[in-house]
């Protein structure tokens, strides 16, 4: 993406060196509370990736680590802020034409560990969007998990569909989708719901977001700023969270009933929907075929 010495978003908080990290492999006391706090997190902001690796440290338990800024991550931040730059711009533009404002959310760029409004996140859970402070969270390193641990091919588009997805669901709790969302979810836990159908529903909101990344990449396209290659990379980083991808690689076997993110050629088919669109004309995922 045509990036340097473009507009960068004011609304990015850097919070790298503020917090502390987590202590590689040690296991810490209080893991009920962990796991409960994981699985808030993970109802609440359905985050990009898996959500294994989430620990909730008690400040004693952690070791405090002064970040150094590489180089890489300079250009990954800059990068990032020219993104965000980008989404509000798409959607400053384009809600407007549905009667709706774009309330522009805050990108926390953090290292490590950060505090959220839905909670203690390690950057384990990936990058993620909290529907309680509306605003995106993201640590840098998930570039290099993102291309060597999920196989995505290495290049600087693949960030950009990562954030606009979290963006994404931003805009989906902007126009009510999201609360929609957490409504079904009440109906689960009062057991009026099964966990299935729920996972379906789940399926449909993230494939939502990613459409919406799509019309961001499409608003960027518009504008010149896509270069050889940009889309590649977005499908490759949309292929590689898919659920049948994660779960083979992580177990061996896909169990489609758990899928909540959507497969590969789902999640590739969605940004596509939403990059050729370019608006919200095709954007209901929940009342069609996927
Ligand atoms: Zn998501």
């Amino acid at each position: 993406m045509k990036w340097i010495g473009r507009r960068k978003s004011t609304s990015v908080d850097d919070r790298r060196g503020s917090g502390t990290k987590s202590v590689g492999g040690r296991t810490l006391a209080g893991g009920g509370i962990v796991t409960v706090i994981a699985v808030v997190i993970a109802l609440l902001t359905g985050n990009l990736g898996s959500l294994t690796d989430l620990v909730g440290l008690q400040p004693s338990d952690v070791i405090e680590q002064p970040y150094i800024e590489s180089e890489e991550d300079r250009q990954l931040f800059d990068y990032a802020s020219v993104v965000l730059a980008d989404i509000e711009d798409t959607w400053n533009t384009i809600l407007p034409m549905y009667g709706e404002e774009y309330d522009e959310p805050t990108l926390t760029i953090y290292d490590g560990m950060v505090q959220s409004g839905c909670g203690t996140a390690d950057s384990g859970v990936g990058p993620f969007y909290c529907t309680i402070d509306r605003a995106i969270y993201l640590d840098l390193s998930f570039y290099d998990s993102l291309v060597r641990s999920y196989g995505a091919s290495r290049g600087d588009f693949v960030m950009s569909y990562v954030i606009a997805h979290e963006a994404g669901h931003h805009v989906q709790t902007l126009l009510g989708v999201t609360s929609q969302m957490n409504s079904l979810r009440q109906r689960v836990a009062a057991g009026q719901m099964s966990q299935a159908d729920f996972n379906d529903y789940s399926v449909r909101y993230e494939l939502q977001a990613d459409y919406l990344a799509g019309v961001v990449a499409h608003f960027m396209k518009e504008r010149g700023y896509l270069e050889q290659g940009d889309i590649a990379e977005a499908l490759s980083a949309a292929s590689a969270v898919g659920d049948d991808s994660i779960q083979r690689r992580a177990q061996g076997y896909v169990d489609p009933d758990t899928f909540n993110h959507g497969t590969s050629d789902q999640r590739q088919a969605w940004f596509m929907k939403g990059f050729e669109a370019g608006d919200l004309s095709d954007w209901d995922t929940f009342d069609t075929a996927i």
